[in-house]
């Protein structure tokens, strides 16, 4: 079939990315004439009339307009056409730089302490404020879809902090609450669980299976029986070589000591400086192809394969082979957060429908309460913010988006301290605000360059802490019944385009109601995490950055058609037919950087870490952000918000 027909196949030519992009703006131009930079708002400072972010389709994330003045910087360009800024002649008890939930939590904590009438000012690059907490909004047959651009849960491998949890208990969320808001049982019921994906590309054909395992959560053998009649009758039907499908029975269900003659501390020194995947093919001596069925299992934490996550680490997050090595069930030096979990971090769980999003949601209401009707934790949720009442002078607490900050330098000495000025781009312009205190909770690979008088070590930490690029990609479809016949909510796909997708979690909040049957319409949540196999984490991060500014709209959207043609297909699924709407948030600056033993030496071996030099107070600013705890979880940037706002008040 000629790539033309096959677009058409795809429903490449259906108008819903037209259509939804302008779904945010209440202007009728054609996509098609009209760069997508122009759509989300004039240069200039004013909000078009009701233009609302959430729900803006096609590329989000990253979205175009936001990045663009950073680049120049980090280019060394910005300056030499600058031009001069232009002074505001507002001065801020407190300038926060970065509107995520780090920024959000150390702006409310130093209202709190200073009192409402505190002036505040917090600015970010992007439309919408968030940072990674970031709410997509579909709509369809007049009922509102949501689901999460980023930042997904309430959740942390380690027990959240005192301080985190009051004050997420302050905004009026509680977590003991979860499990009546979502209907555990509602996919299960139905026969659905989960299922793997093998690609033709990759194991040779195209075929969709159940995962046999009781929940289908894990490859190791959490239901034993089943593991026990499952596997077998799995890899029968898998495409897999004779030789793997032996090896992966082998792996899941036996007990081998693979490193025989060590003892405990001796394994473990060697599994922390080994990857999974020689672990696999080494020790183990498993053939490629199992190592291409779990190579993508520590995407959705690490954003690399297991070619770059330690074999103690694939142990800490249950992969198979460790079953008869005699580990003591503790944590050995080294590890990564994500792979040590703490029991007490089990119960204290929370998901909005749009994620963390209802955090920053609640936090800007708090702050600004103008911008966003409604009292209660339940009403956020559908509540529509007006984003043209967050930067008005008239309020205290303001926030200031589409402003990406490009200088902060300590003006004068004056009264208990330094003031800074601060300087950002807006709608081409430059203006600068001063502030009493200054709160960077922005990422910290960006600060060097935009704050020149730090010392160089502290730069060269801020460096360090180069993101994890990600993807996570939301599909609204008309039904899903397609994955009921197939019996499958959750799908793995470790050759595929994006890496695993599945069916919204079933939660109702307040006026919410989940999709409740198959005919229904619904969000899928789909994860690509772009990496470069076989090089060290950070050369893979940096190289999926760049693969993913590089990708564009059409790119994904015809990847996406053609993933879930060939894995649903099978169910009755039709790409044109089906697919409603979709929104790619793209974050190629996405988690903060965890250390890994593989590649941090200091990690393993002890010494200073990179993220408590990053972090020290200069001055009148202080540094916020998940990445000054080099810990990807929402409880890190609150954590580290909340710190620096008692800097700033100190
Ligand atoms: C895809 C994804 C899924 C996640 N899922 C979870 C989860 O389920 N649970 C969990 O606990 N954690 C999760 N995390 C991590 C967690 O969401 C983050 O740690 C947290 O939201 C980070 O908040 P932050 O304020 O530190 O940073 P950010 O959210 O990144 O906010 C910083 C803001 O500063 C802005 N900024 C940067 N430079 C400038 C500049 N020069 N001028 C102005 N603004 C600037 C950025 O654009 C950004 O908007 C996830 C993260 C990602 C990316």
């Amino acid at each position: 079939m000629s790539a033309g027909g096959r677009d058409r196949e795809l429903g490449m030519d259906r108008d819903i990315t037209r259509r939804d992009f302008l779904n945010g703006v209440a202007v009728a131009l054609t996509s098609a004439l009209v760069p997508p930079r122009w759509l989300p708002a004039a240069d200039g400072d004013a909000v078009p009339p009701g233009f609302y972010p959430p729900a803006l389709t096609g590329m989000r994330g990253s979205h175009e307009g936001a990045y663009e003045v950073a680049h120049l910087l980090r280019d060394g360009a910005f300056w030499k056409t600058a031009g001069t800024p232009a002074a505001t002649g507002e001065r801020y008890d407190l300038v926060v730089v970065g509107a995520g939930l780090s920024g959000l939590s150390a702006a409310h904590a130093f209202r709190k302490a200073a009192g409402p009438s505190a002036r505040i000012l917090l600015l970010d690059n992007h439309d919408d404020f968030g940072g990674h907490a970031k709410r997509n909004e579909f709509s369809e047959s007049g009922r509102m879809l949501l689901g999460y651009g980023g930042s997904f849960a309430i959740e942390s491998p380690a027990p959240y902090s005192a301080d985190a949890q009051a004050l997420v208990k302050e905004l009026g969320v509680d977590v003991a609450r979860w499990s009546s808001v979502m209907d555990a049982k509602l996919y299960s019921s139905q026969g659905l669980r989960a299922g793997f994906f093998f690609d033709k590309e990759t194991f040779g054909a195209d075929r969709l299976l159940q995962i046999p395992t009781s929940t289908g959560d894990s490859e190791g053998a959490d239901d034993e029986a089943e593991a026990k009649d499952g596997w077998p009758r799995f890899l029968a039907a898998s495409p897999l070589p004779d030789a793997a499908r032996a090896g992966l029975l082998k792996l899941l269900t036996g007990r081998v000591d693979y490193l025989p003659g060590l003892d405990e501390t001796a394994k473990r020194a060697r599994l922390a400086r080994m990857s999974y995947a020689d672990f696999l093919t080494g020790p183990a001596g498993m053939p490629r192809e199992v190592v291409a069925f779990f190579q993508c299992r520590p995407h959705p934490l690490y954003g690399v394969g297991i070619d770059a996550v330690p074999a103690q680490d694939a142990w800490g997050l249950g992969l198979p082979g460790f079953a008869g090595m005699n580990l003591s069930d503790r944590p050995g030096p080294g590890m990564n957060y994500d792979s040590i979990r703490h029991k007490e971090a089990d119960d204290y769980f929370f998901h909005f429908p749009d994620g963390n999003a209802s955090l920053a949601r609640l936090l800007v209401r708090a702050l600004v309460p103008a911008a966003i009707p409604g009292t209660t934790a339940d009403d956020i949720v559908t509540a529509r913010a007006d984003y043209s009442r967050l930067d008005e002078a008239a309020s205290p607490a303001r926030v200031r988006l589409r402003s990406t900050v490009v200088r902060v330098a300590h003006g004068a000495p004056r009264g208990d301290g330094r003031e800074v000025e601060v300087t950002y781009s807006r709608g081409g312009k430059l203006e600068t605000v001063t502030g009493r205190r200054v709160i960077l909770a922005c990422w910290h690979a960006v600060i060097p360059y935009i704050c020149a008088d730090l010392p160089p070590d502290q730069k060269e930490a801020l460096a360090s802490a180069a993101k994890v690029p990600i993807v996570y990609t939301n599909v609204l479809l008309k039904d899903w019944r397609a994955f009921q016949r197939l019996g499958v909510h959750r799908v793995h796909a470790p050759g595929g385009f994006h890496s695993s997708f599945n069916l919204d979690l079933p939660v109702s909040i307040g006026a919410y109601r989940f999709s409740r049957g198959p005919d229904d319409p619904i969000v899928v949540h789909m994860m690509r995490t772009p990496c470069l196999p076989g090089h060290p984490a950070r050369d893979q991060h940096r190289a999926g950055r760049m693969q993913l500014f590089a990708t564009d709209f059409a790119t994904f959207e015809r990847n996406i058609r053609d993933q879930l043609a060939r894995a649903l297909g099978g169910g009755g699924f039709d790409p044109a037919r089906d697919v409603r709407a979709i929104t790619v948030n793209r974050w190629p600056h996405g988690y903060a950087y965890q250390y890994n033993s593989l590649f941090d030496r200091f990690w393993l071996e002890g010494g200073p870490t990179p993220c408590e030099t990053a972090r020290r107070r200069f001055g009148s600013i202080s540094f916020a952000n998940a990445d000054a705890g080099a810990y990807s979880y929402a409880d890190a940037a609150i954590d580290h918000g909340l710190r620096a706002a008692r800097e700033a008040l100190s």
